[in-house]
């Protein structure tokens, strides 16, 4: 984190932005920023955005960082953060924010035991042909999600005897510190340095995992895509992200839904736009042509005396519904009438016999 990273701007945001704003540029931007994104992820980035969305989704830490900045937020940092209260703030006030940092205030801010982690969230970019979203579709995806390592079982040791109780935190993965400031003394707890939160000392760390307990690993899961998804959707797979630390809960696959465009047929929504030409002689007579639609060639009535533009409106021919598939958008055809370009001596001569007919009745067209 470097401060002079402004929250609003690493989001893209304005400060008067609502949540609805920040949650949009926040997904926007972590999908470009996501390592698992080959092209533009960033680590670093995708950190610094998630503290962002952090602070400014919570209203409270959203308003301290406007009040005081980014130091504020920080607290456990060091007296640095605790300088801007003087006199401002009172002690009712420090409160609240330490119980947004440590989950209730002076009192409970020493945890007991390792402190638990929810795993990190993947996600995965997932192209369908046009036609894909008409059923159910499923897709198997690979992913490197952190998991449980296989040779010790999450031990992080080559045996049960290689484990004592970390020396540093006495087992309980965190130190408390007391620190004396202008407003009396505050008590603040941190991960113990020395067995990362864990509460354990590892004599001979069990080597695959290299005494962490847990190891990435490949692997492929199938995932359903239910009928009517469109292109920009999201899904979210829950529980198969990174298996979280000291017995927290694990994180999600979010998978990112790309369609691809067809030659015939536009898609908004479920509804399906396309466009068919006929001929003068076709529109001024009328006729029963077929048209093709996303599920094949339907009948389509065009009256007679149908204007150029028209469009003509197939019910339920277009996608199902996301989570109604028994509903589908509607197909929208414009009927264009094509004008010859090209005639035969004898579409000619019958064409100039329409003109003298239609002009000796005074009939400009
Ligand atoms: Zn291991
Ligand atoms: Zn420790």
């Amino acid at each position: 984190m470097t401060d002079n990273n402004d929250y609003y701007e690493i989001l893209g945001v304005s400060r008067g932005a609502d949540d609805k704003e920040i949650k949009s540029a926040y997904k926007q931007a972590a999908r470009k920023y996501h390592p698992d994104n080959k092209e533009t992820g960033s680590e670093e980035k995708f950190k610094t955005l998630g503290e962002a969305y952090e602070t400014l989704k919570d209203p409270q830490k959203r308003t301290i960082y406007d009040k005081y900045g980014k130091e504020a937020l920080k607290g456990a940092g060091g007296s640095a953060g605790f300088g801007d209260f003087s006199g401002a703030a009172g002690f009712e006030d420090l409160g609240d924010i330490f119980s947004s940092f440590f989950g209730g205030g002076f009192s409970s801010s020493r945890q007991r035991g390792p402190r638990q982690t929810r795993g990190q969230d993947h996600s995965v970019e997932i192209n369908l042909k046009f036609l894909d979203p008409l059923n159910e579709t499923k897709k198997k995806i690979r992913i490197n999600p952190l998991g449980v390592c296989k040779t010790c079982n999450g031990l992080g040791a080559a045996s049960q005897a290689d484990i004592s109780t970390c020396g540093t935190c006495n087992g309980q993965g965190q130190v408390t510190m007391v620190q004396n400031t202008i407003l009396g003394q505050i008590r603040q707890s941190a991960t113990c340095p020395d067995c990362n939160g864990r509460g354990k000392a590892i004599k001979n760390p069990c080597s695959p995992c290299k005494g962490k307990g847990y190891k990435r690993e490949e692997k492929e899961i199938e995932v359903t895509i239910p009928a009517g998804i469109a292109d920009g959707n999201t899904m979210r797979v829950a529980g198969v992200g990174d298996v979280g630390s000291n017995g927290g809960p694990p994180g999600d696959i979010y998978l990112h839904i790309s369609t691809e465009e067809n030659q015939k047929f536009r898609r908004e929504g479920q509804h399906v736009y396309s466009e068919v030409e006929i001929s003068f002689a076709d529109a001024a007579l009328g006729i029963n042509i077929k048209v093709p639609t996303i599920t094949g060639d339907k009948d389509l009535k065009i009256n007679p005396g149908l204007q150029s533009n028209t469009v003509q409106t197939l019910k339920n021919e277009g996608f199902p519904e996301l989570n109604r598939p028994s509903r589908k958008g509607d197909h929208y055809i414009k009927i264009i009438v094509k004008t010859p370009t090209s005639l035969s001596s004898e579409e000619k001569k019958l064409l100039q016999e329409l003109q003298k007919l239609r002009h000796s009745k005074d009939l400009k067209i």
